[in-house]
């Protein structure tokens, strides 16, 4: 992380729906935290039919320090017992009734990756089933606390962003964005009337049915030619394929300013992500992930081998064939010739 504990701009932090908070203030986390938040609580107040809230997410520098002032008191002696903090070159003693505070510049709260989060069966739920989420219980003692510490091991990565409010509106439910009880109740109904497992929780393909509308399928223009790349590899586009709107990136990031390095880029460039064999990787999870507004990426097509080209090698002289379709990145040429700009669009889905 780019950023110090608690120093992290506003504008790097993704704003959760103010639905998400019991005082409905505003949280915040990383996008990559809250990507999943979502996700996992889409499967927990599923299972759970349980509402959640989110008593406090990021927090600053200065709220830590705040925060330790209201629950301890600075003493002249070193650190003893286990409830005692370091800050400012002393020793901290927790006042009597109040609650353990971390030390200033060492809580997830102020990495944007953790989050107090209650009620009771929520917690159980993810005592059992956040590990696979990449969420870690990182204060034991506190069974609200939980941080996205794991994102190797999260499952559903894949899925990017759920885009909550935009199923809420499709469903006709309220459009607050928060996976509540009468959105499960929304998804269940339609999951039923559209034949699909009917368990409340909007995975991939769930998601994608709710999402889908009509007629928004059209077709792209592409070279019937094969085309010769310069080490010999013939690429053949298969028959043209069908551009599926609606996934279009919304995060074009003009102006975007990097959080790595602080620095303005505009997109320069288009990326063309081979996804397949060995990634495994599912090809509209991959497009979930790439066009949602949090993520921290810039691209905005995604090519599969058997939905846009194929590519073979062709016989050398001395008469060898390369065996089967390449699984490599499509070269510079192919990536050119098989992504015909389609038409941007500026409204996010
Ligand atoms: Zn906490």
């Amino acid at each position: 992380m780019a950023f110090a504990n608690g120093r992290i701009p506003t504008k790097n932090l993704a704003a959760l729906p103010l639905a998400f908070s019991n005082k409905r203030e505003q949280e915040r986390l990383t996008s990559a935290a809250y990507a999943s938040l979502v996700r996992m609580m889409l499967r927990a107040v599923a299972d759970t039919g349980s509402y959640f809230s989110v008593w406090d997410a990021y927090r600053s520098l200065d709220e830590q320090v705040a925060m330790l002032e209201r629950n301890y008191t600075r003493v002249s002696r070193p650190r003893g017992p286990s409830s005692d903090r370091s800050y400012g070159g002393s020793t901290w003693a927790k006042k009597a009734g109040r609650p353990l505070t971390a030390s200033p510049g060492y809580s997830n709260h102020g990495n944007g990756l953790a989050v107090d989060i209650h009620p009771g069966p929520i917690q159980a739920w993810m005592k059992t089933n956040a590990a696979r989420f990449g969420w870690v219980n990182d204060v034991p003692s506190e069974p609200w606390h939980w941080s996205y510490l794991n994102p190797g091991r999260d499952q559903y990565r894949s899925e990017g962003l759920p885009n909550v409010s935009a199923m809420q509106k499709k469903l006709g439910v309220e459009a607050d964005g928060k996976p509540g009880k009468d959105f499960i109740a929304a998804v269940k109904k339609f999951q039923k009337a559209n034949g699909l497992d009917v368990d409340g929780k909007a995975g991939p393909s769930t998601v994608k049915a709710i999402l889908a509308g009509k007629g928004e399928a059209g077709q792209v223009e592409s070279s019937p030619d094969p085309v010769k790349s310069p080490d010999e590899t013939v690429l053949e586009l298969a028959a043209p394929p069908t551009v599926e709107k609606g996934k279009t990136s919304p995060n074009s990031h003009a102006g975007r300013v990097d959080p790595r390095d602080g620095k303005k880029y505009g997109v320069q460039h288009v990326t063309v992500h081979w996804w397949g064999t060995p990634s495994g990787q599912a090809f509209d999870g991959i497009v979930a992930h790439l066009c949602n507004k949090a993520a921290e990426v810039s691209a905005h097509y995604v090519i599969s081998a058997s939905r846009v080209a194929r590519s073979w090698t062709r016989p050398t002289r001395r008469g060898r064939t390369a065996t089967g379709p390449r699984t490599s990145s499509p070269s510079r040429s192919s990536a050119t010739r098989t992504t015909s700009p389609a038409p941007s669009r500026s409204s996010p889905r």
